[in-house]
Parts: structure tokens; sequence; C-alpha cells
């Protein structure tokens, strides 16, 4: 857990090589971008301006900031520079309902994300950091080295990116959940820095309402949640209230139990009032039995909750077995018949490798496909 605490600690300390005395504008929020600009002797109203360029608008390119005088504009290139994110893949699943885009960041490193989409709304799985420490075993993140955490710009530009591509098509996203790679929780600032952002009403203006923040049990950031956030939505990964079964499958369950992962949401939701969303994966032979059903339904007992089953996305190389949909379906109702909130999931775009971290572990043996 110590190494985790450090890896919490070094969080955005990566400078680009070429940009080492320029700042990350992207990263900026309207108050920081403007005491910037009276420092450096631009105009304070310029940078609402340059916001809007960069939040509202979405373009990046400095040169096109037509009401930004051009000596003004080298000033800005001078100063700052914009983060980039180079798309590489974009892969759609049969029935187009996922689609997968993988991003090449400026030290080379690979992120994905994925964009869900259900009749016309549209919900986007966003990364938080390059592989992750928690180290699940059932998870294909989990098996990449882990290299760092994003910075805030890296998770806007994915948002970005994604926006931009459905604004073509005349649509936008709906959603927001940080279900792709990485803990959220070790990454707190700038995931939080993000979606500040994102609501930002002189950005994108979208409601903290519609992002939801997953962690595999990560207590003292659910406790810092819970003094600091009241409107975003939080979703557990459960997988299990057994401890046994937890520590086997989820390493963060030795440091924090399953005990003290409950009493920290009931004080999350005695504080918030907000529902919570459990997320339960459905492994064969390991959580999904009767017995299993009785025991989660006794612990979700003491929530205002929602549970999410989602059956099991095979990860090459693991163990581990998806059960059988008539299995899946009698776990459904045994929750149901004691009145959970329950729902089950389809696998979504099982057939281009859907689950977090897997376009990027096929990308990495150059199995990908690319589509556009
Ligand atoms: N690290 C955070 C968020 C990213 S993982 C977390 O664990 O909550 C997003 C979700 O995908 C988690 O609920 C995780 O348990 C689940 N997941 C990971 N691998 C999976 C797989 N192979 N099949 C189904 N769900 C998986
Ligand atoms: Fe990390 Fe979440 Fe994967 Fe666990 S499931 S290894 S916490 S990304």
């Amino acid at each position: 857990m110590k190494r985790i605490e450090n890896m919490e600690r070094s969080n955005n300390e990566i400078t680009n090589i070429d940009t080492v005395e320029k700042i990350d504008i992207l990263g900026m929020d309207l108050e920081s971008l403007q005491r910037k600009f009276v420092e450096i002797r631009l105009k304070k109203f310029n940078a609402s301006q340059v916001f809007d360029w960069l939040h509202n608008k979405l373009v990046f390119n400095f040169d096109e900031f037509s009401n930004i005088s051009k000596k003004d504009r080298e000033i800005l290139k001078e100063k700052f520079y914009v983060e980039k994110l180079e798309f590489k893949t974009h892969q759609v699943s049969e029935d187009g309902d996922t689609e997968k885009f993988l991003f090449e960041l400026k030290d080379k490193r690979l992120i994905e994300s994925v964009l869900i989409s259900h009749k016309n709304r549209h919900t986007l799985c966003v990364s938080s950091q390059i592989g992750c420490l928690i180290g699940c075993d059932f998870c294909a993140t989990a098996t990449m080295t882990y290299e760092r955490n994003l910075s805030i710009s890296e998770i806007l530009l994915q948002y970005y990116y994604v926006q931009k591509h459905l604004l073509q098509r005349g649509e936008k996203l709906g959603n927001v959940v940080y279900m792709g790679m990485g803990e959220p929780f070790l990454n707190y600032d700038a995931v939080l820095g993000s979606i500040n952002m994102l609501n930002s009403p002189k950005g994108q203006n979208f409601s903290k309402r519609n992002f939801t923040i997953s962690t595999s049990g990560i207590v003292n950031g659910i406790k810092r949640f819970t003094e600091n956030e009241n409107q975003i939505n939080l979703a557990i990964s459960l997988h299990s209230v057994k401890d046994d079964v937890r520590n086997e499958i989820m390493p963060i369950n030795k440091r924090w139990g399953v005990k003290q992962l409950k009493e920290s949401l009931l004080e999350y939701q005695k504080q918030t009032k907000n529902r919570i969303t459990f997320e339960y994966i459905l492994i064969n032979d390991l959580n999904c039995e009767p017995e299993d059903a009785r025991e989660l339904a006794g612990f979700l007992n003491s929530f205002s909750c929602l549970v999410n089953l989602i059956p099991y996305n095979p990860v090459g190389g693991k163990p581990y077995k998806t059960p059988s949909k008539q299995k899946q379906r009698e776990f459904y109702k045994l929750l149901k018949d004691k009145n959970v909130n329950v729902t089950l999931r389809e696998t979504k775009g099982q057939d281009i490798a859907a689950a977090c971290g897997q376009l990027k572990a096929k990308k990495e043996m150059n199995t990908s496909q690319s589509i556009i």
C-alpha cells in the first residue's frame, strides 16, 4: 500500500521534455488562467476568450483564436502548450453500440476510452491512469505495467475527442463514467479536476450528476469524496461481500476489508443521501451461487442502491469463466425476490474486447484492427 500512496503523491510530476518551460493550458481552470494572464501582462478578459476556445468550442490551435490579436497569440505560444492525444485505433462492435478509441499520449504510452450508446444516450468510459496498481486478478488492465497517473488534460481530451466525434453526427455525450483503465481514487486530484472543468459553465457545462466514479474500494478516497462532493455518482466494484473471496481477486481488500468499506459507504450515504451503484461481476464457481446472492442481499439491505450484475468478460490467460445465462438469471432473480434494485447487464461489445484494458492489451500484441 506504501507503493500506492507514493504513486498518489507522484501525481502530475511528469513533465513533457519538449515543453518543460511551458504550461499545460488545458489543465488550468478559468481563475488560474485569469491570474496567469494578468501575471504575464495579457488582459484578464482574454483569458475567458481563450477558455471559451479551448473548453467550449473545443478548438486547440492558438492560430485559430480569431478574437485574440496575433501578437498575443505569439505570447500564448511562448508561455503555454496544448496537451495532445493522438488517435490511434477505433473499433466498433457488431451491433454498433460500443466503440473503442485507442489514444497515444505524448510519451508514446497508450490509453483507451469506450463509448457505449443506447438509443440516443451516449456514455463515455474514460481512463484515469496508464495501467493500474490495484492488480485485480480478473482485470486486463492489471496485466499491464503501471506507468503513471493521467493529467487533467489527458482525461479531458478523451472527452473532447469523443464529443467532437459525436457532434459531427449531430449527437453528444450524456454521461461520463470513470471506469476505464486505472483506479480513479489513486488519481483523485486530476479526476476531480477534470470533472470540475467539464462542469464549468464557461466550458461544457456538463452536470456533475452525469458523472460516475467507480472505485475498487479505496476507503480514504471514499472519505475524501464524502467530505467534498455530493453530486457526482459513486460506483463500487464489490464482486463479493466475503473477505476471503475479495482478498483472492482484489488485493485492495487486504488494505481495506469488507467491514471498513461498508462503514465508509454508510457514512457516505448518511452525508450525501446519494444512491450508490454496486458493480458485481459474475464469475463462475467464485461468487454467483445462491448463498452468495443471499449474503449480498443482506449486505445491500443497509443501503439505498442499485446493483449492476456484469457477466465476466473473459481475459486471455485468466482462469475465470462466465457463468451460463441460466445461472446469471437465477442469481438476478434471487436478488430481485429479496427486493434488491438490480439489473443484469448484457456483456456489451464483447466482440471488440470491451472490458477495461483489453484494446490496449491487444494493440500491444499487435492484433488490433483499425476501422477508421
Ligand atoms: N478501477 C476502477 C474503475 C475501472 S474498472 C474499479 O475497479 O472500479 C471498471 C469496472 O470494470 C470495475 O467494476 C471492474 O471490476 C470491471 N472489470 C474489470 N475487468 C473486468 C472483466 N474482465 N469483466 C467484467 N468486468 C470487469
Ligand atoms: Fe484496477 Fe479497476 Fe482493473 Fe482492479 S478492476 S485492476 S482497480 S482497473
